[in-house]
């Protein structure tokens, strides 16, 4: 991190779901939440990636790392169970989790399969419904659910496809979790973040055309800073966004902004 961060969840504990490595928007969020002062448990979806994740967690002084497929509901309750054990509460959940088919991120939208719509809704939108509900019970005192969001749920993005309509409901569903939570003192936030060179981005055919027009095309014109998302993933997390909820929060370099042709 090239900025210094102040301490604003000093004393918060958090589960950060979604590090694969150390490209991960997941583990940009997890370097911020440390640095401001958060206490962290990790998620890992496939069993040979726990080697990759365990040093990341360690680095930021986290022995927390629980497997987490979160299509397996007793893997799910397990890691809600050991956090209870261990710590009692939960101040905030990164959800940054998102799965399709690579063969229907590319072309049109009408290749898509029932069996792979059906994956990317349950992978990249059920599972933050899944989530709130299992960390509800541990936010008595109030906390905060982030998940990560993109624009292609707005707009047409070519090859995005069945991600976007998966996205799409994401965002419905961080406006429906809001409402519901909202009485308990709970704040759901989706963050919409500009593209970056993930594992799971160069999963879209022609990833690297989108990073270019990205980056010629958005106001500040270049690309959004994965440390960019981590900060203002703190914001979204910690009490300066005491009144903010049921919000999608563009970390874009602005390009949210546009119509569809840019001068
Ligand atoms: P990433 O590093 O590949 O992270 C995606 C994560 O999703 C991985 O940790 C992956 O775990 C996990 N995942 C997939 N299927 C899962 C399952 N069944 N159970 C549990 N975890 C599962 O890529 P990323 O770009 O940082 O993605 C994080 C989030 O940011 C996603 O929601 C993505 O849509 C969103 N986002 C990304 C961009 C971008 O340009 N990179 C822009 C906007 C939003 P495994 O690797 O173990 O499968």
């Amino acid at each position: 991190m090239n900025t210094a961060l102040p301490p604003l969840l000093a004393g918060k504990k958090g589960l950060i779901m979604g590090v694969a490595n150390d490209f991960s928007l997941a583990w940009y969020i997890a370097q911020a939440a440390s640095q401001a002062g958060a206490e962290l448990a990790f998620t890992y979806a496939l069993p040979q990636l726990e080697r990759r994740v365990q040093p990341l967690a360690e680095s930021l002084g986290s022995s927390m790392i629980y497997p987490c497929d979160v299509q397996n509901d007793e893997q799910m309750a397990e890691v809600f169970s050991k956090l209870e054990q261990a710590w009692g509460k939960l101040d905030f959940v990164v959800h940054a989790i998102a799965f399709a088919n690579k063969d229907e991120l590319k072309g049109g939208i009408t290749a898509t399969t029932r069996g792979g719509f059906d994956l990317a809704m349950q992978v990249s939108c059920y599972s933050f419904i899944h989530t709130a509900k299992l960390a509800k019970p541990l936010m008595a005192e109030g906390g905060s659910l982030l998940t990560l969001t993109y624009e292609g749920s707005q707009k047409v993005v070519p090859n995005y496809n069945v991600m976007g309509v998966a996205k799409a409901g994401l965002e419905a569903a961080t406006r429906y979790l809001a409402a519901e939570l909202g009485e308990t003192g709970i704040r759901v936030n989706a963050l919409s973040a500009g593209p970056v060179n993930t594992l799971a981005a160069r999963g879209i055919s022609d990833f690297p055309a989108m990073l270019k027009h990205h980056a010629a095309t958005a106001p500040l014109k270049r690309l959004v800073e994965a440390e960019e998302v981590g900060k203002a993933a703190v914001y979204l997390l910690s009490g300066l966004a005491s009144g903010v909820t049921g919000e999608v929060h563009n970390v874009d370099t602005g390009a949210h902004a546009l119509g569809p042709t840019p001068f």
